[in-house]
């Protein structure tokens, strides 16, 4: 079909622009009969401008919203009263001299030009005509956003010597601690490629090639369980070096993120504000000061642990806990004094949600309220532990949380596992209630020091922290046959805003090590040799120092556009369970490949 070609873009039509025939293609935005004279937005994906359609021009033609239009007109200004502040377009129209309608639209199944209805439309509906969805201006404006992302970061590493390198998709497992997507591989029944979790054994084995500096926009496949921020296939930002030190990784992944953020934030007028240079904290400082090892850092109230202070209390809740070999921590809720009993109650709740027993709380005034207790200095104390306190403890407990009048200390005691995950849950409770979560900063952290592997009581084995390539620190090898979960491993963590963004490593490149780690996580050698033998051959032919890392992509643009969830930022995500309702996969396969590729389905065993 011949059509007239576009002269402009919608959005970039302006008052110097009066006087000119412009030809424009796009969609119908909206349309408005105004008594025979229609006036339609026209969109395409810079933008919208408005046009006046009399009725010759428009004749007997169905503009529905949607429909595709070739128009040429006329720029006109628009009468002030007219004018439209909010769109860059909004002093002028363009009078339609001629039209031709390029394709119909059917019935939508949601109003696509309503940013506002769209925000109440089911998501499956969304994402089954995600080719709609993405017509959305907000929608676009996402892909473009990326698109920059990652054309930045190209331009970063290209220009300090790094060089993009693909690697297989149908690869051997490589754990990253989830469940491998298996592909069958027809010509050995029984015989299955895994999805790369990472390409992490590859980077490696480049670095051994003598690469020296790789990186690669990678697609990672992971099977366990959906969350908002997570997608069964996501995008990191693959990247490793050889002979550099932790140092090294982190200055460049520091340099890199401002430099690319901070263009972004100009680019799109973003309204973000990265804090420099990054914090930086050992994992042990995390765990003690935020319970969790991705602290939002927006925000102080860090946890406090008076176990010390109140070993021997008269409160039973904490003098029980302590002699159970447990901690009593607390967070302070500022201005929480003035929550109603019943409000305390739900905060309660919420923290024996996630498995606390209980909370205790007191909270401190300078008035001697009915039923507080006068600690001797001006001070009273209210709350479920007041009374049982001696004032010694209570003073200790306060100067631990640095308590103002006014304010709510929160204690939890029980098992340090149980105080890090409730606390650091109820800390960020407390940041969003009080309002500290600011919207408009990224706060970046670097969380160094990981310990090399973690117990699994279930499995009753070390698993590693991080995956089994990490190096151990040197200087913690001796804890190695004695005391495994003391060794602190070369890893690191870039977090923002809470959330995890990155994880990398110094990594083991020497075949002794390496095969020392493998049983040290409980693989043999047998299985050392069947599943990770090329990589420790190849650590024996001169593998260089290295260390890599690899930020999250899809993070990334989640923490500029703050979208909570993780399905927005991609252009044709996965919803619960990997099902992709567009096109209709998973889905069966003919008999015909069932047979070829020698694959039965086992039924489901008879219950009994
Ligand atoms: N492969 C690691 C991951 O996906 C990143 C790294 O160690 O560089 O978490």
């Amino acid at each position: 079909m011949s059509f007239v070609q576009r002269t402009h873009w919608c959005g970039e039509i302006r008052r110097g622009h009066v006087g000119e025939e412009v030809t424009l293609n796009g969609w119908v935005h909206r349309i408005r009969d105004l008594g025979g004279l229609f006036f339609v937005d026209l969109r395409d994906r810079t933008g919208l401008v408005q046009l006046m359609l009399a009725p010759e021009v428009k004749g007997q033609m169905d503009l529905r919203s949607e429909t595709v239009l070739s128009v040429t007109g006329i720029v006109e200004p628009r009468a002030s009263a007219n004018v439209n502040a909010k769109l860059p377009t909004g002093e002028v129209e363009v009078k339609a001299t001629g039209l031709t309608v390029l394709n119909d639209c059917g019935v939508l199944p949601f109003p696509v030009s309503d940013e506002d209805q769209m925000l109440r439309v089911n998501e499956e509906l969304r994402v089954k005509h995600r080719y709609l969805d993405l017509r959305r201006p907000s929608m676009y404006k996402r892909l473009a956003l990326r698109a920059a992302a990652v054309g930045k970061l190209r331009r970063y590493l290209d220009e300090r010597g790094f060089v993009e390198v693909e690697t297989p998709i149908f690869t051997k497992s490589t754990p990253e601690g989830a469940r491998d997507y298996l592909v069958p591989y027809r010509l050995e029944p029984g015989h299955f490629y895994a999805l790369p979790q990472s390409p992490q054994q590859y980077k490696q084995l480049l670095m051994v090639a003598g690469v020296e500096r790789y990186y690669q926009i990678a697609k990672c496949f992971r099977d366990e369980a959906q969350r908002a921020d997570r997608q069964p296939e996501f995008t990191q930002l693959d990247l490793e070096m050889s002979f550099v030190t932790q140092e090294d990784v982190l200055s460049l992944v520091e340099g890199m993120t401002l430099s690319v953020v901070n263009e972004l934030i100009e680019e799109f007028s973003l309204e973000k504000d990265p804090v420099a240079p990054f914090t930086r904290l050992s994992y042990d400082e995390s765990m003690r000061l935020y319970g969790n090892d991705k602290p939002d850092l927006r925000f102080g109230l860090p946890l406090f642990d008076v176990t010390e202070a109140v070993a021997g209390s008269g409160f039973g809740v904490f003098r029980s806990a302590v002699e159970a070999g447990g901690k009593v921590r607390g967070v302070r809720y500022p201005g929480g004094g003035s929550l109603s009993r019943k409000e305390v109650g739900e905060v309660e709740e919420f923290c024996k949600g996630f498995g606390a027993k209980g909370m205790a709380w007191v909270s401190v005034g300078t008035e001697a309220v009915e039923g507080a207790v006068d600690l001797g200095d001006g001070r009273f104390l209210r709350g479920s532990a007041a009374k049982a306190l001696s004032p010694d403890e209570a003073k200790a407990i306060l100067a631990a949380a640095a308590a103002e009048p006014g304010d709510l200390v929160c204690l939890v005691a029980d098992s340090w596992a149980v105080t890090c995950d409730v606390l650091s849950r109820l800390r960020l409770h407390v940041g969003d209630r009080c309002g500290l979560r600011d919207r408009r900063k990224l706060h970046f952290a670097f969380v160094l020091d990981f310990p090399l592997v973690d117990w699994n009581e279930e499995e009753q084995r070390w698993d590693p922290t991080h995956h089994p390539f990490t190096s151990p620190k040197f200087e913690d090898l001796v804890y190695l046959d004695t005391d495994p979960g003391r060794i602190r491993a070369d890893c690191y963590d870039v977090v923002c805003n809470g959330v995890e963004w990155a994880s990398g490593s110094i990594r083991i490149h020497r075949p002794d090590v390496q095969a020392r780690m493998f049983q040290l996580i409980g693989v043999g050698e047998e299985e050392q040799r069947s599943r990770f033998g090329h990589i420790l051959d190849a650590f024996s032919f001169g593998a260089p120092p290295h260390g890599g890392i690899a930020p999250g992509i899809d993070r990334m643009i989640m923490f500029l556009t703050d979208d909570e969830n993780i399905r927005e930022v991609i252009a044709f995500p996965k919803l619960g369970g990997g099902f992709d309702p567009m096109m209709e996969a998973p889905s069966d396969i003919d008999a015909r490949q069932w047979d070829e590729m020698g694959l039965m389905v086992r039924p489901a065993p008879v219950k009994a």
